[in-house]
């Protein structure tokens, strides 16, 4: 058998939940990735082959090379029927949380959240997890929490419920938060908790094509203009700015999720370290960070536009122009050149 994240005893008091709780809702963050959806639906199903009503709640709607998950479409969308998803939250014996660490992440959904009587566990993998919880299950060295929901059920004896569509769903979210297995993935129980998944018949090249080879000839054309036109380079602090417009996106007709893996590209270029996106959106900024190695883009984020994430994949939100953005970028590298951390120094060509 392989390692497990979770002990007897850390999943003992969710076992004594399961006794007595007849209804589940499993929630996870605004603008829900792979990682979100496939391990909602994952402990739903498991949730569901005990007996128990479960149901999924995220606050907006997923992004169309999702959509085809087993078990997508009972997802209820706060933006679609918030009084429906206030209800089921309501009158949840327990919410399980997945995927994120503290409340703002659930945008919407964080009022019902707060007022619900029911017990609540978080199951994640963000540093630095909030207290509004009864149950705290947070591993940030894990993949992804899609890895730590194969866990969970595995420490409630549940290994034999891992049926297909619970299989691909834990693996689009281990496969989606990984970069398909190109970063954050080195750890061998990973790749043993793959073997066990392929046991069960899913199709992991088909997966990878139904999430990543699904670009319209916008997007890709979105993508050219990016890198030819956006992506400004400063090899003397091994870094890649991109900004988008709102304009800009709708030249491209861009829709939900079009931008996702931008950020990642300037980290193509060979001692490029730390990529930021800047995207407008609809009442705000959106940015994004990748970083390579040990450099903590976690610590951009959270130091200077108040967001925070994993040290090489983090994210904020900014109130102001974009030309603030980019200046407050600026003055974060300039302060950076001069930071005594050796791990943040290494950006700066001597
Ligand atoms: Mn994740």
């Amino acid at each position: 058998m392989i390692e497990n994240y979770f002990s007897a005893e850390d999943v003992s008091e969710f076992r004594i939940w399961l006794d007595y709780a007849d209804r589940f809702v499993v929630i996870s963050h605004m603008s829900p990735d792979g990682d979100a959806i496939g391990s909602s639906l994952a402990l739903c199903r498991y949730l569901r082959s005990l007996g128990k009503e479960a149901v999924a709640v995220v606050p907006d709607s997923p992004p169309d090379f999702l959509c085809w998950l087993p078990g997508i479409e009972g997802m209820m969308i706060y933006d679609s029927d918030p009084e429906a998803v206030e209800k089921v939250v309501y009158q949840a014996d327990v919410v399980c949380c997945l995927d994120f660490n503290v409340v703002r992440r659930i945008d919407k959904v964080a009022a019902c959240f707060l007022y619900t009587k029911a017990r609540k566990i978080l199951i994640d993998h963000h540093p630095y997890p909030g207290a509004t919880f009864n149950v705290i299950l947070s591993y940030p060295e894990a993949s992804s929490t899609a890895e730590l929901v194969f866990h969970f059920i595995c420490a409630l004896g549940g290994f034999r419920n891992i049926d297909y569509d619970t299989a691909v769903c834990l693996y689009t979210g281990m496969m989606t938060d990984t970069g398909a297995f190109t970063y954050n993935s080195n750890s061998s129980c990973l790749f043993n908790v793959i073997s066990l998944l392929l046991e069960t018949g899913i199709d992991k090249d088909r997966i990878y094509s139904r999430v990543y080879n699904t670009f319209s000839e916008s997007r890709l054309r979105l993508q050219g203009y990016v890198l030819n036109e956006k992506m400004q380079v400063f090899p003397e602090m091994s870094t890649a700015l991109i900004t988008l417009t709102g304009k800009e996106l709708r030249r491209f007709n861009a829709r939900k999720g079009d931008t996702e893996g931008f950020v990642n590209m300037p980290l193509q270029i060979k001692g490029i370290m730390l990529s930021v996106l800047i995207r407008e959106e609809k009442d705000n900024l959106r940015l994004s960070f990748r970083s390579a190695g040990s450099v903590p883009c976690n610590i951009l984020a959270s130091e200077w536009f108040h967001g925070g994430g994993h040290t090489n994949a983090s994210g904020a939100e900014f109130q102001g122009s974009m030309e603030e953005a980019v200046a407050l970028f600026f003055e974060a590298m300039e302060s950076w050149r001069t930071s005594e951390k050796e791990n943040i120094r290494q950006l700066f060509k001597k």
